[in-house]
């Protein structure tokens, strides 16, 4: 049984027990329509209690389900069912109330909650809204300004803020389910009026264009957030029955939809992600103190990652000028979050307290895990991590995060090898959500399970990936980048390339992006291949930096840029420049440039698969996602183009 049935007194007790999430499934749905109908029918019984079984109310609706047809009872006409019982259903929330489950409440005619519950419409962020009287009811509980952040900017609610805003009827600190039945026996019966005879305020005059203007900003393009606006709207310009009806078509429209399609196959791989099938069992170690070598770009980053995340931090530098720099820098990011209002400014300097800095290595002998960032140098980092091997504790975890040195190299013949871990983070590095993990052979499984409890910890996306050059990301970064090249050689022009990769959702183009990151890095990694006798081909890229056009830092590369500003402007002269190695200009359109591009990721990625480098293919779109600006509302490449050969 999924859903039971217990009576005190005159009260029925109606417990959903659908483990993990009380999810609404239709074996559930089916299960309270006939108790709705049965208690109706039930002299005996006054008021009915709606609870959930174990540590939540209702997760949500069965989101397996939603590749199929909706199944009747559908979760509208549950609700319309329990709206319209003739004896008061109360809900009684603790743990979480979510989506369907918030719908279902609403739905009651009373809700209690616990203070520290969580209540939310999370919907839009599957990339449909709300399907069963979320945009209707709320708003006549607790009116529109307060009910359009969390319908459709995904607001989530506490159990004293809802009670503030007249979610619900009351807080109860302790003992819910008895306090609620207490409350069912005074009520004798007595139904308050419904929804639809509430009345709903005309919000202020400016409300739609401010809220839309927010809600589109914040929504990225997304097209769900501002449906349930315009869902709200309609409620209130045509009443709450044709709300409903409105509602409810706009969510089957949207969940039939390729963006919801792929919001939902990452919201499936988010979800498995951090819990490896190998790892079941084997318990993390525990690290509170956390080494960072190097305060350069990604050690700033990294040590600012795991003090907000709480860990005592100690970061080390070659001497104490550069620890003085890298503190200043590591503060700089906790100042940055006070001043916009993130951290308050005592949360600042609490974290800044938390990172103390040392020059060499020896202090960080008290570490749990030590970070390396030090330059991409193999020898650099062999020296480094021999003086650690000597000075950290044995069951110290020691991690790299190189981009492309293979980290066996790096652990070479060093003691206790099974405690060597590669951890990728991306700049920044307490901001981007990606953390690429990266085991060496004969890894001990305890120190994976702690690379994937540091990463949940630190909020981050861990993806597994085995070793190769540039792991999963980078590996994918230089195939697509190789493909653009090609276009661009064939005579489709940069700037084409770089608006048709917009037009699908990237913030910029390979070449912008090129622009961004600085043309002379990889300008030199080729020319030092030259040097040493290798037959690399002159690149485009070549001819920019030898011109001086080095990208944004010197004002030009494949754009031209104004003083203190990143706005890339076409270039005739970067056009001439790169003329000898292209061939005549010939515009492909933007939809098949994205195309081409999007399938050259994916079979790089399908070659990842096959050698086993990464474990699925929705990690590969998780690298893209979290690391690499793929659009989230296109779910990555393997996605795409699992989608093109299914249709
Ligand atoms: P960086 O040049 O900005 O910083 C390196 C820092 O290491 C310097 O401050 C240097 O003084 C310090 N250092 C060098 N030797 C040291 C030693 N023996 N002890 C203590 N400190 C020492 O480089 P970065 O961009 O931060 O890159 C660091 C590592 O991270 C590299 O392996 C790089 O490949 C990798 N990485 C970089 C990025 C990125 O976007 N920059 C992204 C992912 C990974």
């Amino acid at each position: 049984m999924t859903v039971t049935l217990d009576q005190h007194g005159t009260i029925a007790v109606v417990t959903i027990d659908n483990p993990p999430v009380n999810a609404l499934a239709t074996p559930v749905r089916a299960q309270l329509f006939d108790l709705a109908a049965q208690l109706d029918n039930d002299p005996g019984v006054s008021a009915v209690v709606l609870r959930g079984a174990g540590k939540l109310f209702v997760g949500g609706a069965d989101i397996t389900e939603f590749d199929r047809p909706p199944e009747a009872p559908t979760l509208p006409e549950l609700i319309n069912r329990i709206e319209g019982a003739k004896k008061p259903w109360i809900a009684a929330i603790h743990g979480t109330a979510l989506g369907g489950g918030l719908e279902l409440a609403l739905g009651c005619h009373y809700r209690i909650a616990t203070p520290v519950c969580t209540m939310g419409l999370p919907e839009v962020g599957l990339g449909f809204i709300p399907g069963a009287g979320g945009t209707q009811r709320l708003p006549r509980l607790i009116g529109l300004e307060a009910a359009a952040p969390v319908v459709a900017e995904r607001l989530v609610l506490d159990g004293i803020q809802a009670a503030k805003l007249g979610l619900i009827t009351g807080v109860v600190e302790a003992n819910l389910l008895d306090e609620v039945i207490e409350f069912a026996q005074t009520l004798n019966g007595h139904l308050p009026p419904l929804p639809s005879a509430r009345p709903l305020p005309a919000p202020t005059p400016d409300f739609w264009d401010v809220a839309t203007a927010r809600i589109a900003k914040g929504s990225k393009g997304q097209a769900a957030p501002i449906a349930a606006l315009a869902a709200m709207r309609f409620g209130l310009e045509h009443g709450f029955a044709a709300g409903l009806r409105h509602e409810r078509e706009t969510f089957l429209r949207l969940r039939a939809s390729e963006e919801s399609a792929a919001l939902r196959h990452l919201f499936f791989a988010e979800r498995a992600a951090p819990r490896p099938a190998e790892l079941r069992g084997t318990a993390p170690r525990e690290v509170r103190t956390v080494g960072v070598v190097g305060g350069g770009t990604m050690g700033v980053g990294i040590a600012a990652a795991f003090r907000n995340a709480g860990f005592a931090v100690i970061l080390s530098e070659r001497d104490e000028s550069l620890v003085e720099r890298g503190l200043a820098n590591i503060n700089a990011v906790f100042t940055a979050a006070a001043q916009r209002g993130l951290i308050t400014e005592k949360e600042a300097a609490d974290r800044a307290s938390g990172v103390t800095g040392c020059a060499g290595l020896e202090g960080l002998a008290p570490c749990d895990l030590v970070v390396e960032a030090v330059f991409e140098d193999l020898s650099v980092k062999r020296s480094v991590f021999a003086e650690l091997a000597m000075i950290c504790r044995s069951d110290a975890l020691l991690a790299t995060n190189t981009s492309y040195i293979d980290p066996r190299l790096i652990a070479e013949g060093l003691p206790a090898p099974e405690r060597f871990i590669g951890l990728h983070f991306f700049s920044p590095a307490h901001v981007m959500k990606l953390l690429e993990i990266v085991p060496l052979p004969g890894y001990a499984p305890e120190v994976l399970a702690t690379a994937f409890d540091i990463a949940r910890r630190l909020g981050k996306v861990p993806v597994r990936s085995g070793i190769c050059d540039g792991f999963i990301g980078n590996r994918i970064l230089k195939r697509y980048r190789a493909e653009a090249e090609n276009m661009l050689r064939s005579g489709v022009p940069h700037s084409e390339i770089d608006a048709a990769m917009r037009r699908f959702g990237f913030a910029m183009g390979p070449f912008e992006m090129q622009d961004m990151a600085g043309l002379d890095i990889s300008f030199m990694n080729r020319e030092a291949a030259r040097a040493r006798g290798e037959d690399v081909p002159e690149t485009p890229g070549d001819l920019l930096v030898r011109a001086g056009r080095k990208g944004i830092k010197t004002g030009s590369g494949w754009y031209d840029y104004l003083p203190g500003d990143r706005t890339p402007r076409p270039s005739s002269e970067a056009v001439r420049i790169i003329a000898p190695l292209v061939a005549q200009s010939s515009p492909c359109p933007a939809d098949e440039i994205a195309a081409h591009l999007i399938a050259a990721m994916a079979a790089e990625g399908q070659s990842i698969l096959d050698e086993g480098i990464a474990k699925s293919s929705s990690d590969i779109d998780l690298v893209q996602v979290h690391g690499y600006g793929f659009p989230r509302t296109k779910g990555g490449p393997m996605f795409q183009t699992a989608r093109k050969a299914k249709s």
